[in-house]
């Protein structure tokens, strides 16, 4: 018997197969707290034995086993042959009901007639069978860039699809670990977190208004930003290159929920506006149509800042962040 194959074992079922650029899948090859290699080893105190089926790492995905070897895992959580698993979601939800004819995406084939299985109907399918949902990425979270204007898949965000009310079997809601892509340790710690939970050795996450968990998102970036000080004596940058305030080249950190400022990129090093870059705003719902243009800022004086930062708040509220 395989260790996935061990009765105790808590799957990890990884559906990479919306709209997505992989962007998370990537993100989570570089966290290092912890490191996704440290949850599969069962290297951290308390963790329940897991199994993880991710594109990225399987090796039933890889040229000796075929990719069939892998999407099995996923026909087995639909027949009710593995409980319990956690389904995480990368990728934006397509409305496969939009058009005549074919599909706007697949993951993986049905078996009895060869044709591709829509990444809508596996999340169809599998949600009411999971312990937990995950929604990884602003894609998945919210529809994200596929669902701007013009986009022709009517994308949507795992909540849009299920329900922003929606609970799993083990009366969960959906968790959203939002960002493009989304950050690696966010995203790592709280996968982490989730299986604590689901194991019984942690209490239920907070989870704020748009599902995010608020221990990693209930600041803005201009809270941890390392530019504040600059903001506070209204010395603004008019172009880049410098190491002063951002806001006047268009930087929304003020009404911005993330902690990438303040938690560096990888290792605590980096985030956004640290390393010179404006935040556009990539953890909020609406994204990024409601931040657009993003390098685009009133060219206000200083005094005027605080009336900025109430505007960019209003339009905070309407995106519903
Ligand atoms: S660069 Fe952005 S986040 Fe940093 S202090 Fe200025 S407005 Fe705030
Ligand atoms: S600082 Fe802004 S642009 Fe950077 S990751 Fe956070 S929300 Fe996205």
């Amino acid at each position: 018997m395989s260790p996935a194959e061990e009765p105790d074992v808590l799957h990890i079922l990884w559906m990479n197969g919306g709209l997505s650029c992989d962007g998370e899948s990537v993100a989570l090859t570089a966290a290092t707290q912890p490191s996704i290699e440290e949850i599969v080893a069962g290297a951290l105190p308390g963790l329940p034995p897991v199994a993880l089926h991710w594109p990225y790492f399987d090796f039933d995905s890889g040229p000796e086993h075929a990719r069939d070897g892998f999407i099995q895992w996923f026909h087995r959580a639909d027949r009710g042959e593995l409980d319990p698993f956690i389904l995480i979601v990368e990728g934006s939800v397509p409305d496969e009901g939009n058009k005549d004819a074919g599909y706007w995406s697949g993951f993986g084939n049905d078996p009895r007639t060869g044709q591709p299985i829509t990444a809508t109907e596996w999340l169809g399918r599998l949600a009411p069978k999971a312990t937990a949902v995950m929604a990884v990425g602003t894609c998945a979270a919210y529809g994200g860039i596929h669902a701007m204007a013009g986009n022709p898949t009517g994308a949507m965000g795992v909540p849009d699809f299920l329900g922003a009310r929606w609970r799993s079997k083990a009366g969960l809601p959906i968790v959203c670990v939002p960002g493009c892509p989304t950050h690696p340790d966010n995203l790592a710690e709280t996968i982490l977190q989730l299986l604590y939970q689901v194991g019984g050795q942690a209490p239920a996450m907070e989870l704020d208004e748009a599902l995010r968990p608020t221990w990693l998102f209930g600041h803005t970036v201009h809270e941890g930003c390392d530019r504040a000080s600059y903001y506070d004596s209204s010395d603004f940058a008019s172009s880049y290159g410098t190491s002063n305030c951002l806001v006047k080249v268009g930087c929304w950190g003020q009404v911005v929920r993330c902690n990438v400022a303040k938690r560096g990129w990888i290792n605590g090093v980096g985030g956004c506006p640290n390393v010179g870059g404006i935040c556009i705003g990539c953890t909020m719902p609406g994204f990024p149509d409601k931040f657009m243009p993003f390098m685009e800022a009133p060219a206000v004086e200083p005094e005027y800042a605080p009336l900025v930062r109430t505007l960019r708040g209003f339009t905070l509220r309407i995106a519903g962040g």
